[in-house]
């Protein structure tokens, strides 16, 4: 199986603030036991994740030709990003984008996504959110406001959840974006990547 990670992004935290908003997801989650509260390195690919927590299977109800996520997976765990965040895995799946001044939309293939590209560099490495001009419409519009499936980030919190079920899928008993912002008060946008 490749890797994949479902991936909650909160477009509204500053640089500043995100460790705090970071951790309040992280404590919400631990509280839920949906994680496990001791942060470890197997069960993500790089640096530290928490493990799968025991109330994810009152949560879950595994379709029949399911994978066992959290029971068979090694590289299952949850992840805290709070410093300047892009979804580099959402390239690989990446469907579209769209202006949000006329709402025309774009395709992978179009030059738009040359200009998102060279964004991320820029927000990465400068710290600089850049225009992107829309072809349809003309207007100079900042990189993180084009809408773009899945969300590419340009953001300073983003939490994955490697290798876990879609948050789309109907196995779900709750929503999870839902049940994170109703505890944080923060507003969660969803999205994915896959290596
Ligand atoms: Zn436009």
């Amino acid at each position: 199986m490749s890797e994949s990670y479902q991936l909650l992004i909160d477009h509204d935290a500053e640089l500043a603030g995100a460790p705090s908003i970071g951790q309040s997801i992280i404590d919400t989650l631990i509280s839920e036991r949906i994680i496990l509260p001791e942060a470890q390195s197997e069960c993500v690919l790089t640096g530290v994740g928490y493990p799968p927590g025991p109330r994810l299977r009152e949560l879950y109800d595994y379709g029949e030709q399911e994978l066992r996520y959290w029971d068979m997976l090694r590289t299952i765990g949850v992840k805290l990003h709070t410093d300047r965040y892009v979804n580099f895995f959402g390239f690989p799946v990446f469907e579209e984008s769209g202006c949000p001044e006329c709402d025309e939309r774009f395709s992978d293939q179009h030059v738009v996504m040359d200009a998102i590209y060279d964004c991320v560099s820029s927000f990465i490495n400068d710290d600089r959110l850049d225009n992107i001009t829309c072809p349809s419409c003309a207007m100079d519009i900042p990189c993180d406001q084009w809408v773009t499936v899945p969300d590419i980030g340009f953001c300073h919190v983003a939490v994955e959840f490697w290798n876990w079920p879609s948050f789309a899928s109907k196995g779900w008993k709750i929503s999870m974006p839902d049940l994170l912002s109703s505890h944080t008060g923060r507003v969660l946008a969803h999205s994915w990547g896959h290596m």
